[in-house]
């Protein structure tokens, strides 16, 4: 029998968060975000559930390439546009549209030689500080762009720092909306949060809406309540087995470092699913977790191939029960991968993203 850890993708989940973003962006096309090999999720398995989506944006070549291999024909934005000159040669071939972010790629582009003219997206640097035109040299850029002959249409666009924090959105836009106010072409703000949080104002919905974990159902903003919250469904469960049980005295201790030691009797079971499969080490004791879809706890250190469950409470549980470490149980229950990130000092992205290359991933007969 092979390891019992398996990782599960729910093609019935991502069609209902993408259905779900599209009712918010109401008139705005909607960008499916595939970046990071779909967030983790499999840009192969994730493709047929996301078809429905306007666009697919991603920032790795290859993973444009995968794209356009598995036949799709719509639009692709390069979220990072071109890293060297040749790779607006593949724009050309493959038909992508591109992030202009800096001088460097305007240069790149007035020496490119190409037939069809590209559609790029002009990156004005609101705040964030991370890629983009400040704004007072956007206008100047703007005009760059125009001018050549390798340029078709020029979308603008920046990225919000804070649409899942306390300090929102309306700095950033104020800022673009001034600067952009009087150019033409189409606009694209909003990522999940700011599509969730405050979509319901037109200047953040714009024509195009940028939305990736919320596509595979996590809402970075309300980590406790995340399925319920936004509507959104998970689409990757991750579970395991229970494959040995302990009986830890009051005194014992579980696991490497002795962090968690038992003050009453404590039946431990032993989970095979460690930090080589993409769970995080970080989560300490108190982690949650479903049990043949109860929910308990982790007890101490996060082994490379093991981690620890309290099943004093749940005295059904025991070798071979199910462990669901996030997203969906045999009975229906639930655990949301936010709960999960936020116990270990992260958020949902980086443990989609780094769901281990040894765990098998199957895809859910759900639908
Ligand atoms: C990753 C990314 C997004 C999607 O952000 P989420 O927070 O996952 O919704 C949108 N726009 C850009 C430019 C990105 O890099």
């Amino acid at each position: 029998m092979p390891r019992p850890i398996q990782a599960t993708i729910h093609p019935s989940a991502l069609r209902h968060n993408l259905a779900r973003l599209r009712q918010a962006a109401g008139d705005a096309r909607v960008w499916g975000i595939v970046k990071a090999n779909a967030y983790g999720h499999g840009i192969e398995r994730v493709f047929d559930a996301l078809r429905g989506a306007d666009g697919l944006g991603l920032l790795d070549l290859d993973e444009a390439e995968r794209v356009r291999a598995l036949g799709w024909r719509g639009p692709v934005l390069l979220l990072e546009g071109a890293f060297e000159a040749r790779d607006l040669e593949l724009c050309s071939r493959l038909g992508l549209w591109h992030t202009v972010h800096c001088d460097e790629q305007i240069d790149m582009l007035a020496l490119h030689k190409t037939h069809a003219p590209h559609r790029v997206f002009l990156k004005m640097n609101t705040g964030m500080n991370r890629l983009g035109f400040p704004p007072h040299r956007f206008r100047a850029a703007w005009a760059r762009l125009e001018a050549l002959p390798q340029v078709d249409e020029i979308t603008l666009m920046t990225h919000f720092s804070d649409a899942d924090g306390d300090r929102g959105v309306a700095h950033q836009l104020r800022v673009f909306e001034e600067a952009t106010r009087d150019l033409p072409g189409e606009r694209t703000l909003a990522n999940s949060a700011a599509l969730l949080r405050f979509g319901s104002e037109a200047g953040v919905r714009a024509d195009w809406v940028r939305p990736g974990i919320a596509v595979y159902g996590s809402s970075p903003d309300h980590p406790t309540h995340a399925l319920g919250h936004w509507d959104l469904q998970p689409a990757m469960t991750l579970a395991s087995r229970v494959i040995a049980m302990q009986q830890a005295a009051p005194g014992d201790t579980v696991g490497y470092g002795s962090t968690f030691r038992a003050e009453v009797p404590t039946r431990v079971g032993i989970v095979a699913c460690g930090y080589a499969d993409g769970y995080p080490r970080h989560a300490g004791t108190g982690t949650p977790v479903l049990v043949d879809g109860q929910r308990t706890r982790t007890l101490g250190r996060v082994s490379m191939d093991m981690l620890a469950v309290d099943l004093t409470d749940l005295p059904g549980c025991g070798t071979g029960s199910e462990v669901t470490l996030w997203g969906r149980a045999a009975g229906g229950a639930q655990l949301a991968i936010d709960e999960v990130a936020r116990a270990a000092g992260t958020v949902g992205y980086e443990l989609m993203c780094a769901l281990a290359p040894r765990v098998p991933v199957s895809m859910a007969a759900d639908d």
